[in-house]
């Protein structure tokens, strides 16, 4: 991949616009997440000189080597965990991350409201669903969405704000995006994190209000 990662959030943008104003619904802006897993932080320190200030980890353990010292440097970065959780990590990822896409089990919805009330804070979080129903990969049953949602809104206080999905790899992800889509209107909530480098347009096109990009900005992970 060409360009410096300034250039290629550039592009990146530009395809988001592009898909946005194909949008039935009308236009809307998708909030992009810059996925630096991998990257080092001078290419995230490009990036933020390049005026991004979302971005994406998907381990608690590299987000806490690279981040604290950004975020003390630019106070109104905002860090988004995308991988899985476990339970004994969830006090350190109340501490140093905005938002959690990966609440995808009961033990996490309440080890998460914990440490949320111990911390006085309520963070935004995403439920995330299996939407292919794959047995290797994390995330609530179709079926069982909106019941959980409820559950966690009710019974542990987490502020949910939408649903999170990664469509099966090797499939066409729209039919998988548009059925998200449908269990976040059942449910209730407004946002759907859904989209990476090489199908962010397609779920921006389907109602993604959060894209999740790595590799068309960071280039290749070694
Ligand atoms: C790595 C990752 C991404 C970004 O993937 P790219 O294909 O590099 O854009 C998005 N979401 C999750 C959950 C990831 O782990």
């Amino acid at each position: 991949m060409d360009g410096t990662v300034a250039e290629r959030l550039t592009s990146v943008r530009a395809a988001m616009a592009r898909a946005a104003a194909r949008f039935d619904s009308g236009p809307r802006e998708a909030v992009l997440i810059a996925v630096s897993k991998g990257a080092e932080v001078e290419a995230i320190e490009a990036a933020l000189e390049a005026g991004q200030r979302e971005f994406g980890e998907n381990r608690v353990q590299e987000a806490a080597r690279k981040y604290p010292a950004l975020k003390a440097r630019y106070p109104d970065l905002r860090l988004h965990l995308i991988g899985p959780l476990q339970s004994n990590k969830a006090r350190e990822a109340v501490a140093l991350f905005d938002v959690i896409h990966t609440v995808d089990r009961e033990k996490i919805a309440g080890a998460l409201a914990d440490e949320m009330r111990r911390a006085g804070k309520n963070l935004p979080v995403f439920v995330e669903v299996n939407i292919g129903g794959e047995t290797q990969k994390a995330g609530i049953a179709p079926a069982g969405t909106a019941a959980f949602v409820k559950r966690c809104r009710d019974a542990h206080g987490l502020y949910v704000i939408g649903l999170m999905c990664i469509p099966p790899a090797g499939e066409a992800p729209g039919p998988y995006f548009a059925q998200t889509a449908l269990l976040a209107r059942e449910a209730g909530v407004e946002n759907l994190s859904m989209g990476m480098s090489g199908d962010f347009a397609t779920a921006i096109e389907l109602g993604a209000t959060h894209v999740r990009v790595g590799t068309a900005i960071f280039g290749e992970r070694t």
